[in-house]
């Protein structure tokens, strides 16, 4: 979801994802894998951001297991009532507050977070603008979660380089994502990929069974059919070509400079 698009497809794009469990790729084992990867201590008390969080899949995650209190961070207003609706229902309400703003402005005291997490979000930065800004508000070894898209082969085909080209140039390996991890002053503690059923059960399959309904109730206007037509050219991509890209997950921390 980026930000140059109207008001109108905007709001779509808001009805389409809202009631979903997550707006991208992703799962509760996943995001529980890499807090097991960063290392943290379940009984510290932690101060976290939640970047791009949408409607707070892995917010509610880490809520559950982290003696922390997680800002929540998204610049949509409509996600962030759903979460707060959901932390409510979890009862983990007190340990979440929201914060609606963009993440390239985020207002957080320099060296305040004990950890930033990402999932499937710092791409609407990119990824190295995202590590590189969001650096200084980590406190001295503070911890650094960011999911990205990221090539997991060599070679890949014509028609699939030049779709990612198009929607995402950053896309790259894992080496070449690592590497600007050490340039720009963290040192990686983990990575791994995002197994299938993240995309397909996680993501894809809710927005799929209910396109249907989605066409309807938007009256079966043109803009609903183009939103259901580029998921579904997303989504048959993804069916095809799963084994040359996924998300990867990068687990870092800050390093002194
Ligand atoms: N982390 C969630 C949502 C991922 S989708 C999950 O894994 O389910 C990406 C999220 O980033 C969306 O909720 C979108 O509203 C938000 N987003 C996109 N551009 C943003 C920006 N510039 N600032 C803040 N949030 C943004």
């Amino acid at each position: 979801m980026s930000s140059d698009m109207s008001d109108q497809q905007m709001q779509l794009l808001i009805d389409l994802h809202k009631n979903n469990e997550r707006q991208g790729p992703g799962g509760r084992e996943e995001t529980e894998l890499a807090m097991y990867l960063a290392g943290v201590d379940f009984h510290a008390p932690m101060t976290v951001a939640d970047i791009g969080c949408g409607t707070g899949a892995s917010s509610l995650t880490l809520a559950d297991h982290l003696n922390a209190h997680i800002t929540c961070v998204d610049f949509l207003q409509d996600f962030l009532d759903e979460l707060q609706q959901r932390a409510h229902a979890a009862e983990v309400s007190e340990k979440i507050t929201t914060l609606c703003c963009s993440m390239d402005a985020l207002p957080f005291e320099p060296a305040s977070l004990d950890m930033i997490w990402s999932e499937g979000a710092i791409y609407n930065i990119g990824f190295e603008a995202g590590i590189r800004n969001w650096r200084g508000f980590l406190k001295e070894s503070g911890l650094l979660v960011a999911s990205e898209i990221t090539w997991t082969r060599d070679e890949r085909p014509a028609e699939l380089q030049q779709y990612w080209e198009q929607a995402y140039p950053e896309i790259d390996t894992a080496s070449v994502k690592i590497a600007q991890l050490e340039k720009n002053g963290y040192q990686v503690l983990g990575y791994f990929i995002l197994p299938k059923e993240c995309w397909l059960e996680n993501y894809y399959h809710p927005i799929a069974n209910n396109a249907d309904v989605f066409i309807e109730e938007h009256d079966g206007s043109e803009s609903a059919h183009q939103i259901i037509a580029s998921e579904r050219e997303e989504i048959a991509l993804y069916e095809k070509y799963s084994d040359y890209y996924s998300y990867g997950v990068y687990i870092a921390r800050k390093t002194g400079k």
